[in-house]
C-alpha cells in the first residue's frame, strides 16, 4: 500500500509543490467530514481539498487540529463561492474561510468558477494576488476557467495561476486545456477524477483492471498519474479511500493508456458547463 511519503508532488510557479493525489470533500455532509478527512489523513493523504460552498469547511480544520501530521506537512486547498466575485468580497470571503478551517493560510485558494456573465473574475483575481502577497494564500489559481478566461487574467495582470482545477476523468479528456497548462507552466488538477463513480463498470477499464489485480478506480487514478494531472478523488468508504491512494506501486502501458484514451467522448461531462454556471 502507498503511505504518505510515496505519494509525489508536482512544482508550482510558486516555488512551492502539490501532492499529485489528494482527498477530495465535495457532498461530505458536514456533520461527517471530520471523521471522513481523519480516515483520509490515516490513510497517508497529505491534501485536502475543501470549498465555502460545500459547507464542511469547519470539519476539514477540525480534522486537522486533531492530526498529529505537522500542518507544514499538509495541503490545504479552499475556494471562493460564487456569490463572493469582487475585489473587496474576495479578500473578505477568504478570511471567513480561513476562520471556519481554523488555519491562518491555506496552501491554495482557488476562485470556484469563471461566471464570464458577472464578468468579476479579473478583479476577483487581483484579491487573490493581495492574499498572496500578504501570505494568506501560498499559492492561487482558479478552477472551471477556460483559455480564454486564463488569457485574461495573464494580460491584465500578469500573474498566471499556479493551478487550474478543471472537470477531467476518460470520458471528458480535456486536450486542449491540459496542453494550454503545460504551455503555460499551469498545474493540471482534475476534479471528478473517477467521473462521480459512474465509469466504475466500464469494461475497457474491468479489463485492464482484471488483467492487473487493480480495481477500476485505481487503473483510472493511475491513468491520471501517468499523464501528470494532480487527482483529488471523494470517497467516504474506508476501503476505497485506501485503495485510491494506492496507485504509485503499478504501471499502465502504453497500450492500456491508449485504449483509456478511446474513451473520450464530446459529452462526456458530469458537472456543469463552465459558461453557463451558475447561469
Ligand atoms: P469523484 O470522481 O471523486 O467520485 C466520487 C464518487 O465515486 C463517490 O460517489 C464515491 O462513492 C465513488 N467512489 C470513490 N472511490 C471509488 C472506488 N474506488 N470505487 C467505486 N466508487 C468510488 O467525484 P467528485 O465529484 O467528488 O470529485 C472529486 C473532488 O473534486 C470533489 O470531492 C471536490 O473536492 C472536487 N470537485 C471540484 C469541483 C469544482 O468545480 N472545482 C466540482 C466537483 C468536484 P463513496 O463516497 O460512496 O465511496
Amino acid at each position: 500500500m502507498s503511505s504518505a511519503t510515496d505519494v509525489p508532488a508536482l512544482p508550482l510557479n510558486t516555488g512551492a509543490e502539490i501532492p499529485q493525489i489528494g482527498f477530495g470533500t465535495f457532498q461530505i455532509p458536514p456533520e461527517d467530514t471530520a471523521e471522513v478527512v481523519t480516515q483520509a489523513l490515516r490513510s497517508g493523504y497529505r491534501s485536502i481539498d475543501t470549498a465555502s460552498m460545500y459547507d464542511n469547511e469547519e470539519g476539514v480544520g477540525e480534522a486537522v487540529a486533531q492530526s498529529d501530521v505537522p500542518r507544514e506537512e499538509l495541503f490545504v486547498t479552499t475556494k471562493l463561492g460564487n456569490h463572493d466575485h469582487g475585489r473587496d468580497s474576495a479578500g473578505a470571503a477568504l478570511d471567513a474561510s480561513l476562520e471556519r478551517l481554523g488555519l491562518d493560510y491555506v496552501d491554495l485558494y482557488l476562485i470556484h468558477w469563471p461566471i464570464p456573465s458577472q464578468d468579476r473574475y479579473v478583479e476577483t483575481w487581483e484579491a487573490l494576488e493581495d492574499a498572496h502577497a500578504d501570505g494568506r494564500a501560498r499559492a492561487i489559481g482558479v478552477s472551471n476557467f477556460h483559455p480564454e478566461h486564463l488569457e485574461r487574467l495573464a494580460a491584465e495582470t500578469g500573474t498566471v495561476p499556479a493551478v487550474n482545477q478543471i472537470e477531467l476523468h476518460p470520458r471528458l479528456q480535456q486536450a486542449e486545456l491540459r496542453a494550454y497548462h503545460s504551455e503555460h507552466g499551469i498545474v493540471t488538477e482534475a476534479w471528478s477524477p473517477l467521473a462521480q463513480g459512474d465509469l466504475v463498470e466500464d469494461p475497457v477499464l474491468g479489463e485492464i483492471a482484471e488483467a492487473l489485480d487493480r480495481t477500476p478506480a485505481q487503473v483510472m487514478l493511475r491513468w491520471h498519474f501517468q499523464l501528470g494531472n494532480v487527482v483529488i478523488p471523494k470517497s467516504v468508504t474506508p476501503e476505497r479511500i485506501e485503495g485510491n491512494i494506492d496507485i504509485v506501486g503499478f504501471e499502465l502501458s502504453e497500450e492500456q493508456m491508449q485504449a483509456i484514451a478511446g474513451l473520450d467522448s464530446d459529452d462526456g461531462r458530469t458537472g456543469p458547463h463552465p459558461d453557463r454556471f451558475p447561469g
